[in-house]
């Protein structure tokens, strides 16, 4: 690379980009292309900033798969024009977003990183600065005439993440991310490190990006409890289109063996649902057959969703269901690593 790298900032909405109206004391959003004024500091990096921002920023808890749609299709529209990009978004939802980003982004051979913060930009003690700085930091590093980063990434407090595999862990720590099953694929400290073993290296640099731009959202997400009812499991797999199902196991994948809880999966996988064995712990993997109340899952059809997260594995589920694949084909491609969101064992 001979000039400097081009980063293209994406601002959602969220926290980050919020300011404090001191007549009624609530958050609101400001002008995003004013942000190289509101830091300064912005001008030390060694890169070109420039922003796009969302019309109507938004709380992340209104995102759905069309704001997905519109942050993909900003990238790829922008993918030649800019070296790397940093996502702004809320951090409530922001793994499930950045999971669902990296499925779509086929053959990325950039930096994608989504940040955000716990406190908005203008307060004294906010995290906000610190966030948005070292991201714009890990989008513009380069080695041998090539970024480092070449995949979807989320950074928060000092880490570097994978971002399919990341949970938020905190409503109100500095630290609200964890990616319990990888290790993180950067570090932040008196320097940048990269854990340049763990980062993604695409097989082939030449590979065009492909935008997977369909999504399926007839899915849910049932997490198991003791005591819930075989009425309550029934009506949630009736729910008319359904067709996929993540199941938020206890343990290393166990679930109740009672027959008629079991005839109920097996009847909704009959019809084709496809259903998603995901452990509830916030590490560790399932591990199907291992115990008694696993194996019986295994029987039926259930796919292994190994150590994948819920919000990673929400998102492949409405990425892979797009295609229309028998059980095998499915469960061949769920219990897969596509874009390094599970560990194989
Ligand atoms: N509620 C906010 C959001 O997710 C919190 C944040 O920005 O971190 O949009």
């Amino acid at each position: 690379m001979t000039t400097k790298p081009n980063i293209l900032l994406i601002y959602t909405g969220g926290t980050i980009g919020m300011v404090k109206d001191y007549k009624t004391n609530a958050l609101k959003a400001f002008d995003f292309s004013q942000i190289v004024n509101k830091i300064p500091e912005l001008q030390q990096l060694n890169c070109t900033i420039e922003s796009i921002s969302f019309d109507a920023p938004i709380d992340s808890s209104n995102m759905n798969t069309n704001y997905y749609l519109t942050i993909a299709e900003i990238i790829e529209d922008n993918y030649n024009a800019y070296d790397g990009f940093v996502v702004l978004t809320g951090s409530d939802t922001m793994s499930f977003t950045a999971s669902a980003i990296s499925f779509m982004l086929e053959n990325l051979q950039k930096p994608v990183i989504f940040t955000g913060s716990q406190l908005p930009i203008g307060d004294l003690r906010t995290d906000a600065k610190e966030n948005l700085i070292t991201s714009i930091e890990i989008a513009c590093a380069y080695k041998n005439g090539s970024p480092i980063i070449k995949e979807v990434g989320l950074y928060f407090e000092y880490k570097l993440y994978r971002a399919n595999r990341t949970t938020k862990i905190s409503s109100e720590q500095f630290e609200a991310f964890a990616s319990l099953n990888f290790p993180p694929l950067a570090e932040s400290g008196v320097h940048l490190k990269f854990n340049e073993h763990l980062v993604h290296h695409p097989k082939d640099d030449n590979k065009k990006l492909i935008v997977r731009k369909k999504l399926v959202t007839d899915v849910v997400i049932l997490k198991l409890f003791p005591g819930i009812s075989n009425e309550v499991v029934a009506s949630i797999l009736a729910i008319s289109n359904l067709k996929g199902v993540i199941l938020e196991t206890y343990g290393s994948g166990n679930a109740p063996n009672a027959k008629p809880f079991i005839k109920l999966l097996k009847a909704a996988i009959d019809k084709g649902i496809k259903i998603v064995n995901v452990t509830q712990c916030k590490s560790g993997s399932v591990l199907m057959g291992h115990y008694d109340t696993s194996l019986l899952l295994k029987e039926i059809g259930v796919i292994n969703g190994l150590d994948i997260t819920t919000e990673s594995a929400i998102a492949k589920l409405m990425y892979l269901l797009n295609e229309p694949l028998s059980l095998e084909d499915f469960t061949h491609f769920f219990e897969k690593p596509l874009r390094g969101e599970m560990t194989l064992k």
